[in-house]
């Protein structure tokens, strides 16, 4: 049998406001921030969690967004390509979890019809209809196309044996961060977006973007807890440092696995 393993895939960088990330604080410095996302490869299914921002951003992005966050991608960054470094085709996923449906999470969802997308019911609700105070972060065309099958799920949602989904609601109202259990590393969670930076733990501090604040720190502080207690280590969707039982480290570039 094949053991498990988690590859994390460095699909290019947007520069954002720093206060986007810390609320109130550092306002109008900006800050470059990498997008992710992760395959697992498991003796029973080949997932991605996330799928970064989409290679075809210049005709999917609406105006506005385009012009405040283009992406950086370079053709060595984009999520096919790093796949086929790993020796995987497309079609070869055959589930997505899609930690929230904020454009640079579900990006190139189009791009693996074969597989069952898992989200979060209400979140996927919401992005479909989402309101006039959060509709910058959802791009429709992105992940509402009719060829891709979802499986709306809720609460906790075991994927397989050693790999399980659990609500961290806050940054959006159905944000979801997925568990894996590998053999050498241990627990090794995928926080999306539920957690930024170092800074949101150590100072700590709240991102600027959020759905419910009071949410957002009630999962953060699940996510820490986590990390203590069961000596897990968290991987954040926008920064290369990332948390182990032995302290801080940083993501190489290109792909980084872990088993
Ligand atoms: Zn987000």
């Amino acid at each position: 049998m094949s053991i498990r393993k988690v590859h994390a895939l460095v699909c290019g960088y947007e520069v954002s406001d720093k206060g986007a990330l810390t609320l109130n604080k550092d306002v109008g410095k900006k800050i470059k921030i990498p997008y992710y996302s992760w395959l697992i490869e498991d003796p029973n299914h080949t997932i991605l969690v996330d799928t970064a921002v989409s290679v075809r951003w210049k005709e999917l992005h609406p105006k506005p967004l385009a012009d405040a966050y283009p992406p950086h991608l370079d053709y060595e960054e984009r999520l096919d390509v790093l796949l086929g470094m790993l020796g995987f085709k497309t079609q070869d996923i055959d589930i997505v979890i899609n930690t929230h449906l904020h454009y640079d999470h579900c990006g190139n969802n189009e791009m693996f019809p074969k597989a069952r997308f898992l989200v979060n019911e209400a979140e996927l609700k919401h992005a479909r209809r989402p309101g006039w105070w959060d509709e910058g972060g959802y791009v429709k065309a992105l992940f509402d196309t009719a060829h891709l099958k979802y499986k709306a799920i809720s609460n906790n949602y075991r994927v397989c044996p050693g790999i399980s989904i659990f609500p961290t609601i806050g940054h959006t109202l159905g944000h979801q961060s997925v568990v894996v259990r590998l053999e050498k590393t241990g627990l090794l969670v995928l926080v999306g977006d539920a957690i930024y930076l170092r800074e949101n733990i150590e100072t700590p501090i709240l991102p600027g973007i959020y759905w419910n604040a009071e949410e957002y720190a009630k999962s953060l502080t699940k996510l820490i807890r986590l990390a203590k207690v069961n000596k897990a280590t968290l991987l954040f969707s926008h920064s290369s440092e990332y948390l182990t039982p032995r302290g801080w480290r940083i993501l190489k570039s290109g792909i980084q696995s872990f088993a």
